[in-house]
């Protein structure tokens, strides 16, 4: 497999192509961004936890009937993905009332949203990727309202499975970003990475407000540690993965 033909390089991922057209690799970088990448740094071995953490997410996804683009995890930082037509949508979906929500509707950080919320944001950096409104959708023909329907039962069935999966880590998953890509068989899979970087992830173990956070506002808020919170999550999970499947054998 020849991986060395750059595609696109993102903020957080680098995509290149392979010998065969329907798969790419994806190369989880270390670099971050916050705030529209107004905010630079690295994260210390986030291209590797990140891509563990979405790999054995991504399978947990796809053994409860969710459709990925992950087909294989060949290197550390690396992962082949089934080449896809991403939707230009960023899907949020919320337990826990945080971030963009907060400062928008003045809600108070922590309450808790039930049912879940689920919004639809327009995946377009020179726009802030602006939260759209169901006739904005319309208006912007992005995605058909049959589409729309099933990112919004996608990502409610994600969110059932991941909350219970991070839960059963001592983990609330406060709040998560997807992004879903159409597949060359015409259908949707979820696609991008689900890693600290893409969810609001708070400690159970921790009551402090900010001791509690192991995902990527440690590093928009300068709460510092955020190395630590990122290998905490990835060692969590890979404790969880290791029970179930010792349970299943
Ligand atoms: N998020 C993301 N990428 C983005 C914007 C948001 O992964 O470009 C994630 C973010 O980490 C959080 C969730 O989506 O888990 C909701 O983010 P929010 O709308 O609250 O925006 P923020 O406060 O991060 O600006």
């Amino acid at each position: 497999m020849s991986a060395d033909r750059k595609l696109y390089e993102g903020k957080a991922k680098i995509l290149y192509a392979t010998d065969d057209p329907e798969v790419l690799v994806a190369h989880f970088k270390d670099d971050a961004t916050a705030f529209n990448a107004a905010k630079r740094g690295t994260i210390v071995r986030k291209g590797e936890i990140n891509c563990a953490i979405s790999t054995h997410l991504f399978r947990l996804l796809e053994a409860c009937g969710v459709p990925t683009h992950w087909l294989d995890t060949p290197e550390s930082d690396r992962m082949k993905v089934k080449a896809v037509e991403i939707v230009p949508l960023e899907v949020v979906v919320r337990n826990v009332a945080a971030g963009s929500l907060c400062r928008q509707t003045g809600i108070a950080l922590g309450t808790e949203i039930d049912p879940p919320l689920v919004e639809f944001f327009y995946k377009n950096d020179e726009l802030g990727d602006p939260l759209l409104t169901r006739d904005r959708l319309r208006l912007l023909n992005v995605a058909t309202s049959e589409t729309i329907d099933r990112l919004r039962e996608l990502a409610l069935t994600v969110n059932r499975h991941l909350s219970e999966f991070f839960a059963s880590c001592d983990i609330t998953l406060v709040d998560f970003k997807l992004e879903f890509g159409i597949a060359s068989d015409g259908r949707i899979v979820l696609a991008d990475e689900i890693s600290p970087d893409t969810c609001r992830l708070w400690d159970r173990r921790e009551t402090d407000s900010e001791r509690r956070v192991m995902d990527k506002d440690r590093f928009r808020q300068d709460l510092g540690q955020v190395e630590d919170a990122y290998e905490r999550v990835l060692e969590r999970v890979l404790e969880r993965v290791e029970t179930l499947s010792n349970a299943v054998t």
